[in-house]
């Protein structure tokens, strides 16, 4: 953007926050062991039940608010001085900015934030680690979490795929590549642009050629990978 940095697009998930306490949905006795998706993170849940979703959400906020940076928030925050870093994150959680990353995009909503039920240009800050039922937009609804469920339309795809076309070097983090449109991303980059993936898991990502996978937790992986490219670019310049 504007500067000569190669540009650097980070998409993570659940995994780069795991190890700052917040459960990711899918591991073994992650949040889907414990609730059923229909039934929490739906619009039909909503409709069915808009207190048991509240709450689902509002604990998962005061998690949130508990939980700090780890390592793996911090590399990438370290990557900004050699590259230009762009993060498309399918986090609710707000740790990339609290660990100072400049360039985020939040591709699922932002838990911190709620949006009018009716109008979901309609975003509030929220002040305190609760939505409850009877808090209302500017307009009058109630007030929901400011969050993509299953079955809405992802409305910062497209700005997502632009940020990933023209990206050199792409690094995939902690992510299962089960939610979709947001897996699809992986697809977008370039021919010659660098691909790494920092998973715990081996993932099916055999349509997507040159990766490099470190395998391990982000912790620890993407310092490591952090370190090792702010060296190579050091010595392309
Ligand atoms: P997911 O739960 O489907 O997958 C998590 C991935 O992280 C897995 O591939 C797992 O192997 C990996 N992982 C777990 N611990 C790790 C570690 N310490 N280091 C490296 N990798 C690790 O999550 P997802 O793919 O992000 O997709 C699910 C949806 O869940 C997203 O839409 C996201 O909004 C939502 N979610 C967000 C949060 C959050 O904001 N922190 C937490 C849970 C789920």
């Amino acid at each position: 953007m504007g500067n000569n940095k190669p540009k650097l697009v980070v998409l993570s998930g659940a995994g780069i926050s795991a190890e700052s306490g917040l459960g990711t949905f899918r591991d073994k006795g992650g949040l889907w062991d414990q609730y059923d998706i229909n039934e929490v993170a739906t619009p039909e849940a909503w409709e069915k039940n808009p207190a048991l979703v509240l709450d689902f959400y509002n604990q998962r906020r005061k998690l949130v608010l508990e939980a700090v940076p780890n390592d793996a928030h911090f590399a990438l925050v370290e990557l900004e001085k050699s590259f230009d870093v762009h993060i498309v994150t399918q986090n609710i959680d707000d740790l990339h900015e609290r660990a100072g990353s400049t360039n985020i995009l939040h591709l699922h909503g932002e838990i911190l934030k709620a949006q009018c039920s009716i109008d979901e240009s309609e975003v509030v800050k929220l002040n305190g680690p609760d939505i409850k039922l009877g808090d209302v937009s500017k307009k009058g609804y109630q007030l929901r979490p400011h969050v993509v469920w299953f079955g809405e339309a992802v409305p910062k795809m497209f700005e997502a795929e632009k940020i990933v076309n023209d990206a050199d070097i792409f690094i995939v983090i902690g992510t299962s590549l089960n939610v979709y449109p947001a897996a699809n991303l992986i697809y977008a980059c370039k021919k010659t642009c660098k691909k790494y993936l920092v998973d715990l898991n081996e993932l099916s990502t055999v349509k997507f050629k040159n990766l490099i996978h470190l395998r391990g937790n982000a912790s620890e992986k993407v310092p490591e990978l952090a370190q090792k490219l702010i060296k190579e670019s050091n010595i392309t310049i």
